[in-house]
């Protein structure tokens, strides 16, 4: 099946299956209740028998839309994850849904209100600080949204995924953008558990800028302090705009200090 935004969902798909089971299940009862009927000759019964195939088919329906879903948007800068977030509510918003865009307080990239793509697009958003308070915002609006849509998810607290899987149990669609990984190539604030519990996962890549070798795919954000790389034991989050990133492969990603990762292993062998 596919999603609003035409692209397929594997969520959906588990759905759809189930669905049709049960529709098969239903289906071939049916034909024994109308077999049941015609050789009785019971018109009334039969339309007892819709009824209750009716009832049972809405009850089908409403199992199938109970829940939400989770969708995650991640990869280094100018992969386009925000586009792909901002996309994502465009298409929403042109089927009527209504929307609450939502995110972290401290990315100020490029403005306090909106999400903000590399390449100018931008969309009207609010900022949030915590991962709670994007509880009370989506409770106090005055329509409940259809759409949950998050960026910057690696700058907000661990409570990010409980908040997801709550939004996603009341039936909204969750789509979370972030880092997935941090200057240093480790896994960022909460996006490893947002990853794991996501129904859909959409790994975005770039063009390394440093080699700009089109065998390759960046997949990882390069930190620059006065154009130098970044040492390993920097702060994972730097505020103040001293910082500049690029997207680059593994083979360009440099971060002065890092722990080899030989020694690790020799250590873990005993050597
Ligand atoms: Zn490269």
């Amino acid at each position: 099946m596919n999603g609003a935004d035409g692209r397929t969902r594997t969520g959906d798909l588990t759905l759809t299956k189930r669905l049709l089971y049960q529709l098969s299940y239903i289906g071939t009862w049916l034909g024994h209740c109308n077999g049941l009927a015609l050789d009785n000759g019971l018109t009334a019964g039969g339309f007892r028998t819709k009824q209750r195939l009716r009832a049972q088919f809405s009850e089908v329906e409403t199992q199938v839309q109970t829940k939400g879903t989770l969708t995650v948007i991640c990869g280094p800068m100018f992969s386009g994850k925000s586009r792909e977030l901002i996309r994502t509510v465009h298409i929403a918003e042109i089927a009527g849904q209504p929307v609450t865009l939502l995110k972290a307080g401290i990315d100020l990239r490029y403005s306090v209100d909106d999400v903000a793509s590399h390449d100018g697009l931008t969309m009207k958003a609010r900022a949030v600080n915590t991962a709670r308070e994007i509880i009370a915002i989506v409770q106090s609006a005055p329509v409940t949204p259809t759409v949950v849509a998050i960026d910057e998810g690696q700058f907000f607290d661990q409570g990010l995924a409980a908040v997801c899987i709550w939004l996603r149990d009341k039936g909204m669609r969750v789509v979370v953008a972030g880092l997935d990984r941090n200057f240093r190539g480790e896994p960022f604030g909460p996006m490893p558990e947002l990853l794991a519990i996501a129904d859909d996962v959409i790994k975005l890549r770039a063009v390394c800028m440093r080699c700009k070798d089109p065998r390759v795919t960046a997949t990882l954000p390069q930190r620059l302090i006065d154009g130098r790389p970044a040492p390993y034991d920097s702060p994972e989050i730097l505020v103040g705009g001293l910082d500049s990133y690029e997207a680059r492969c593994l083979n360009c990603h440099e971060v002065p200090g890092r722990p080899d990762p030989g020694q690790l292993i020799q250590g873990m062998l005993g050597h």
